[in-house]
């Protein structure tokens, strides 16, 4: 296994629209989602999309750690998938303001609207078909790594501007303390 190089915001892969995965179970794409665990695993962090480490194909890797969530938020771990041409269709018409970062956006944090419960479909890489019904923190998520594979960061999808801000302004409340009870409820 190998920690990737990110892409970071500006660099034209992060702007295209990836190609979809021909075979799932291809071993060339197992290798990729290991590769991308294993920089997500360096990094700390919860989930990336394919585009982000140089590899335009729809391919996304996610899991959310015990230790990453915060205290009083109503989320359970969630281990590691690979959502291979991962769809996304929301359940409902409501979105809510939620904080988000990014790999690929360094240093910032801002709140984008986001469907409060979406379901996935998805291929994994042993050909077997996955369906994900999120809500909350977990649905935002998949919202903002399945973007990654339209090209789209969360800062164009932010609608209120001035909640942009570096990371390194909050202090000791870090980024996924939640601003308000609400905020990371299911
Ligand atoms: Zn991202």
């Amino acid at each position: 296994m190998a920690v990737l190089k990110i892409a970071l915001m500006g660099h034209p892969i992060l702007r295209r629209a990836a190609e979809p995965v021909a075979d799932p179970t291809d071993p060339e794409i197992r290798k990729l989602a290991d590769d991308m665990r294993e920089t997500l695993e360096d990094i700390g962090a919860n989930g990336l999309a394919a585009p982000q480490v140089h590899v335009s194909k729809r391919v996304v890797v996610y899991r959310v750690a015990p230790h990453q969530i915060p205290p009083g938020a109503a989320m359970k771990p969630i281990p590691w998938r690979t959502l291979v041409n991962p769809v996304v269709t929301p359940r409902t018409e409501e979105k809510k303001p939620i904080w988000e970062r990014c790999l690929s956006v360094p240093a910032l944090h801002g709140q984008v609207p986001r469907f409060t419960k979406v379901r996935v479909s998805a291929k994994q890489t042993d050909g077997s078909d996955l369906t994900i019904d999120a809500t909350g923190f977990h649905a935002m998520l998949l919202q903002h790594e399945i973007d990654h594979l339209d090209g789209i960061l969360y800062p164009m999808r932010m609608t209120d501007l001035s909640t942009l801000a570096f990371n390194s302004e909050l202090g000791d409340r870090g980024f996924f303390v939640p601003r308000s009870p609400e905020e990371f409820m299911d």
